[in-house]
């Protein structure tokens, strides 16, 4: 039996990395998956093609999911051409390091507006229909600097600080009507983000963790799948870490 038969899922940034891992997982699983990204033409065409061979509806949107507008014409528009809206999992983000004493104002703000206000913007967009639906499950995906902190990052930890205190006042508002809201807290989940970082960081880093090694995309998007499916229908406003043991 595949755990997510026809439920129609959102996932914003699905176009690589993490996003595209949960798409693919979700395909197989048999959701019919809407998912989102900012620039990435061509990688959004291979993997409607590639989902839609896994016998599913699938599409790509291209959609700023840090507009308040666009989110909302978005999800009238998924809910339109699917019929349903079950899971959202916003997961698109990004990185703009710098220490505290040399970071912009605008570097600051942007990423609140794309990692935090996105989850706003889009968790508002779909409430009324899973209201309606009297069932939905949310994800939103922060990380583990976010529940610790982390030099050099002050902008993006406050982002992922911030959903998670999204998630549980979420999770308490609609809990009552059978909406589910949960975190995912990845740890160092190597994709194209992680990629630009120095290789011998990389290394210390992989040994520091006690499964001795960097998370896979699959990793998280089997978080994902439990937290869709209907195996996890008592579990909400939680934050599962899935990070390798590095909080431990
Ligand atoms: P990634 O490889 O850089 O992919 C980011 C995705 O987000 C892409 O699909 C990108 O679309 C999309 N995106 C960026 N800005 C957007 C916007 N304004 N509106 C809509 N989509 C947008 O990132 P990743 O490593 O997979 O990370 C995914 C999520 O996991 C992020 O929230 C990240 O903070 C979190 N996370 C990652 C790690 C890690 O180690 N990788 C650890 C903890 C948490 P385009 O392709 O069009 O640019």
């Amino acid at each position: 039996m595949k755990l997510l038969e026809g439920k129609t899922t959102i996932i914003t940034g699905g176009s690589r990395g993490i996003g595209k891992g949960i798409a693919q997982i979700f395909a197989q699983q048999g959701a019919n998956v809407a998912f989102t990204y900012s620039s990435s033409v061509e990688a959004a065409k291979e993997l409607e093609n590639e989902l839609a061979g896994y016998g599913v509806k699938a599409k790509g949107y291209q959609s700023n999911a840090a507009d308040f507008e666009q989110s909302q014409e978005l999800a009238k528009e998924i809910h339109k051409e699917f019929g349903s809206i079950d899971v959202l999992i916003n997961n698109a983000g990004i990185t703009k390091d710098n220490l505290l004493m040399r970071i912009s104002e605008e570097d600051f703000d942007k990423v609140i507006e794309v990692n935090l206000k996105s989850v706003f913007n889009m968790t508002k967009a779909v409430q009324r229909i899973m209201l309606k639906q009297r069932q939905g499950s949310i994800i939103n995906m922060s990380s583990v600097v976010g529940v610790k902190g982390n030099a050099g990052q002050t902008n993006y930890a406050a982002s992922k600080a911030g959903i998670l205190g999204f998630t549980k006042s979420v999770a308490l508002e609609i809990g009552s009507r059978n909406i589910r809201c949960n975190a995912i807290a990845p740890g160092f989940i190597e994709t194209e983000m992680t990629a630009k970082l120095d290789q011998q960081v990389v290394e210390g880093w992989r040994n520091a963790i006690p499964l001795k090694r960097g998370g896979t995309p699959a990793d998280v998007a089997n978080a994902c799948l439990f937290l869709a499916s209907d195996l996890s229908t008592y579990v909400t406003g939680q934050v599962i870490n899935v990070d390798g043991g590095m909080l431990t």
